[in-house]
């Protein structure tokens, strides 16, 4: 497909009658032109539905609103758009109301997890940093359903400014995450603004971007934008593919935009029933990102945020899916398969056991053929006893700053932490314990 086809310049010049080529790459065009009506679908789709349909249909988008980029929607096939992938991730569907006990409005504690607004400080060293409050389009399986719609405002620079000092007073940030919304739906200068007063802190070793733009509004990535971020690197930028289709020549050249300004490239899909819970299709998704540089990153389980129910499937649907990719093809083409954990735990990565048994020193694996193999451990391995003095062990790292205290699990691991156990703060026998004493 060539960038403005044939069925685009027909949409366009249903939308606006003196629409151009120049109006259909202008991302700002896509903005303002964003459709937010169930006719407003029905119009361009020449499909219609019955008055009880489009009657249902608005008491969904009355709690979760659309909004659907005309160059988006260019890429639903009518004929089918029921099953269409596009379209089951733009239009609503009236499954959306149906909550059920295990769902939640804020699944991953962001707002909870967060000590200035706007920001969520989950794990020890990176931040996820709320930049902007809308997108271009207004994805049916957003994890912030909550807030979609809400405040449909881009934070004035003061608004960040609390965020930004918050990261400038932490010095174990070393990686800064913009989110959002999207952050590419900020002007190039507040982007520009915001990049310079993140790297300036010295703390911060990399700034990431999580956008969707490359998908819904690839116009968005204009010979300006890809200038100014080019100023600003290490920068890596992480993009929302879920389906092939939504790979087209105008994403191509958005992703190769960016990738020739030197810019890291990942992928973070979502697993959804209906859409992409399909070994081969996942397989052919990353199979045509890493051939536009896009180096696939997490698959998402489904959260359990409000109103996505109909789209979650079973783990062991993501683990198909993983079974189906290791050995079978490439390794940078195979994702790494995440829970988030409700509760704000964070991500935890799931793929099939390899591991068949294990003993003093020998460890038996199988590999994606089902050949069952043995490793045998050295007989000789000098642990390096470690107290933490960088300066004196034999592995020669020169770095000062070792880090101070050991997390977790890691804690149980480390020979310089004295953890011995980990106990659930609710745990019932340490409760009848200090009740004792
Ligand atoms: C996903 C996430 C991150 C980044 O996690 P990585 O595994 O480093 O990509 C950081 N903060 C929050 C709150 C997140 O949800």
């Amino acid at each position: 497909m060539q960038i403005y086809s044939e069925n685009q310049r027909r949409l366009a010049k249903i939308i606006a009658e003196d629409a151009t080529r120049s109006n259909w790459t202008d991302w700002k065009w896509h903005v303002r032109n964003s459709i937010k009506s169930i006719e407003g679908v029905e119009r361009l789709l020449g499909i219609q539905f019955t008055g009880k349909e489009r009657a249902a249909l608005k008491n969904t988008t009355e709690k979760f609103p659309m909004a659907i980029t005309p160059y988006y929607l260019s890429l639903i096939d009518p004929k089918d758009y029921r099953n269409d992938p596009v379209f089951m991730q733009a239009f609503p569907s009236t499954d959306e109301l149906r909550i059920e006990s295990h769902d939640m409005s804020d699944p991953l504690h962001e707002d909870e997890d967060s000590p200035v607004p706007g920001l969520t400080h989950r794990y020890p060293d990176r931040v996820l940093l709320h930049v902007s409050n809308t997108c271009a389009m207004y994805c049916r399986h957003c994890t912030r359903k909550r807030k979609v719609g809400d405040r449909d405002s881009i934070p004035s620079r003061d608004d960040l400014r609390q965020a930004i000092e918050y990261i400038r007073n932490t010095p174990q940030v070393r990686d800064v995450l913009l989110s959002g919304g999207d952050p590419f739906l900020l002007s190039d200068d507040m982007l520009d603004w915001l990049l310079t007063e993140i790297s300036s802190i010295e703390h911060v070793e990399v700034v990431r971007i999580g956008t969707r733009t490359p998908v819904v509004l690839p116009y968005r990535i204009t010979d300006d934008l890809v200038e100014m971020l080019k100023k600003h690197h290490p920068l890596w930028i992480n993009t929302h593919f879920n389906h092939p289709a939504e790979i087209t020549a105008s994403s191509k050249q958005a992703l190769a935009k960016l990738a020739n300004a030197g810019i890291p490239l990942g992928n973070q899909s979502v697993l959804l029933a209906g859409v992409n819970d399909c070994p081969r299709l996942i397989k052919v998704l990353n199979h045509k990102l890493v051939r536009n540089r896009v180096r696939p990153y997490y698959l998402y389980q489904c959260d359990l945020s409000e109103g996505l129910t109909h789209f979650r499937t079973p783990i062991g649907k993501g683990i198909e899916i993983l079974e189906s990719l290791r050995g079978h093809t490439s390794g940078f083409s195979i994702p790494t398969y995440v829970v988030d954990a409700p509760g704000g735990g964070g991500k935890i990565p799931l793929m099939p056991n390899y591991i068949i048994s294990w003993t003093a020193n020998k460890v038996v694996l199988r590999n994606y053929e089902g050949v069952i193999t043995t490793y045998h451990e050295p007989a000789h391995y000098e642990p390096t006893y470690c107290d933490r003095e960088c300066s004196t062990c034999n592995l020669q790292l020169r770095e000062a700053d070792a880090e101070e205290k050991a997390i977790g699990i890691e804690s149980l691991l480390a020979d310089w932490d004295d953890a011995q156990s980990l106990t659930p703060e609710e745990n019932e026998r340490i409760g009848r314990r200090t009740d004792a004493a």
